[in-house]
């Protein structure tokens, strides 16, 4: 059968996009107007879109893709299990891939992390983690702790909890958030520390900020905290060297739970199934994943519990339901997609060879601050990397005209490569499997797209 025989006609397909389809953060002023890239194949760490254009995939989908594309093993995993069992219900069921997952992830989480709550995606598993910390409180007869410690720019999804809790240009945004749930901690990026401020100090006043925003708000009303290991979303934002621990230790001994929004750093990312504990040396109580999970084939996403939670929400008496699911959680087919993507990750040693070439990215981003003098920092870790522009180049008050993100990307999508342009940023998070040669590649096209932009702004 050719699946292929009846696609319409690639005009129409532009037309229909155009007129019907409202894709995810669209500006509704121009989304008529502007017509979106068609991704027609993709292959490894390529795409080609519907003109034959082959790109370099810098962004990794959104974050997600870590073993590539293309994969017949996935698609033979995927068709398998639709043919013998698409669906069940979660509610009343289990299925086999359902259970063999929970239990290989509960293998790679950190602690006594085993106790695994399947999602949809990323917003679904944050919110579950921040439900849990409430039913959780009110299980303890605790009912007033329950304000969670956020942080500016940080990023954690398009649910209504999830998105309370992202501070991420939380002015702007035109919608109504629970504010009275949330509190925000200032901004943790290095870069923005105040001139002449040694990292040590910094990770002092950040960790300081943490303390007396419960010294103000008091412990017996704060339930959570809720961390990306880095700042993915707000700009790749790695925090000083010493603030995941400090900052856990303190929210352990104020009875605070700590979750890490591992969405995108969990499997794999930083060359590590997860960061929290590996990287940071963090065993946090809650870990919210998706994305990596099943390398973008299909939608999944976890929230993994520790046992000692578990334990302690489960010690009063009483019937009390976790009122907390989706129709899809643990679907059949996400599951099995995910075991092949875990399995295909262990079988070619993803983890290692993000171990193995993370100096080179690292070296080639270094490169980059070294010789384009409109370029004010790079920053990362494992397999993420961040451009952002001198300070002169993005004031607030002119950063719209000058989309220094925005015009790198267009240079280098001129030359093949794809980035995920953020204001005055460039962010990007290849395909884990990207090789030696690929990462030359990318970072080659780069520097080519900052020499036009260089010469465009000095100008
Ligand atoms: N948390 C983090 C850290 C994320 O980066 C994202 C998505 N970019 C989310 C949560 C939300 O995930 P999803 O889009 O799958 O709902």
């Amino acid at each position: 059968m050719n699946l292929l025989a009846n696609t319409p006609a690639a005009d129409d397909l532009t037309r229909w996009d155009r007129e019907n389809h409202l894709h995810p953060w669209a500006e509704v002023k121009s989304w008529r107007k502007a017509d979106y890239m068609r991704v027609d194949t993709a292959e490894g760490i390529y795409l080609w879109d519907g003109a034959g254009r082959r790109f370099i995939d810098g962004p990794g989908g959104m974050w997600c893709v870590q073993i590539g594309y293309g994969r017949a093993e996935m698609a033979r995993a995927i068709a398998e299990q639709t043919m013998k069992m698409a669906y069940t219900s979660p509610w009343t069921a289990t299925s086999g891939p359902t259970a063999q997952l929970a239990h290989m992830i509960a293998a790679r989480t950190p602690g006594d992390l085993n106790t695994v709550h399947f999602t949809t995606g990323g917003s679904t598993a944050v919110d579950t983690a921040l439900r849990f910390m409430q039913f959780f409180n009110n299980r303890l007869g605790r009912p007033d702790k329950k304000v969670i410690l956020a942080r500016e720019k940080g990023y954690h999804g398009s649910t209504y909890l999830a998105s309370t809790v992202t501070g991420k240009e939380r002015f702007e945004a035109k919608f109504d958030k629970a504010s009275d749930l949330v509190h925000f901690l200032p901004d943790v990026n290095p870069y923005r520390r105040p001139p002449g401020m040694s990292m040590a100090a910094w990770c002092d006043a950040k960790v300081a900020d943490l303390q007396d925003a419960i010294a103000t708000l008091g412990a017996d009303r704060i339930g959570a905290f809720i961390a990306e290991p880095i700042l993915c979303s707000g700009g790749v934002i790695v925090p000083p060297e010493g603030y995941h621990r400090r900052t856990f230790e303190i929210c352990r001994a104020h009875d605070i739970l700590y979750i890490s929004d591992e969405v995108v750093t969990g499997f794999g990312r930083l060359g590590h199934w997860f960061a929290s504990d590996d990287a940071f040396g963090v065993t946090p109580d809650i870990i919210t994943m998706a994305k990596g999970m099943t390398s973008g084939y299909l939608p999944l996403g976890a929230c993994v519990i520790s046992d000692t939670l578990m334990a302690r929400v489960s010690a009063p008496d009483g019937q009390d339901v976790f009122y907390n699911g989706y129709t899809y959680s643990g679907h059949p087919v996400s599951c099995a997609a995910a075991i092949a993507n875990i399995e295909i990750m262990e079988r070619e040693d993803i983890l290692g060879h993000v171990r193995r070439v993370t100096p080179q990215f690292h070296s080639r981003m270094r490169r980059i601050a070294d010789r384009f003098d409109i370029v004010g920092d790079v920053r990362g870790m494992g397999l993420l990397g961040c451009i952002e522009c001198r300070p002169d180049l993005h004031d607030p008050t002119y950063a719209k005209d000058l989309q220094f993100g925005a015009r790198l990307d267009a240079a280098c999508e001129r030359r093949g490569l794809l980035l995920r342009p953020f204001g005055a940023m460039a962010v990007f998070s290849p395909p884990l499997i990207i090789s030696e040669a690929q990462i030359e590649e990318m970072f080659d096209i780069m520097e080519a797209g900052l020499e036009e932009l260089s010469a465009e702004y000095n100008a």
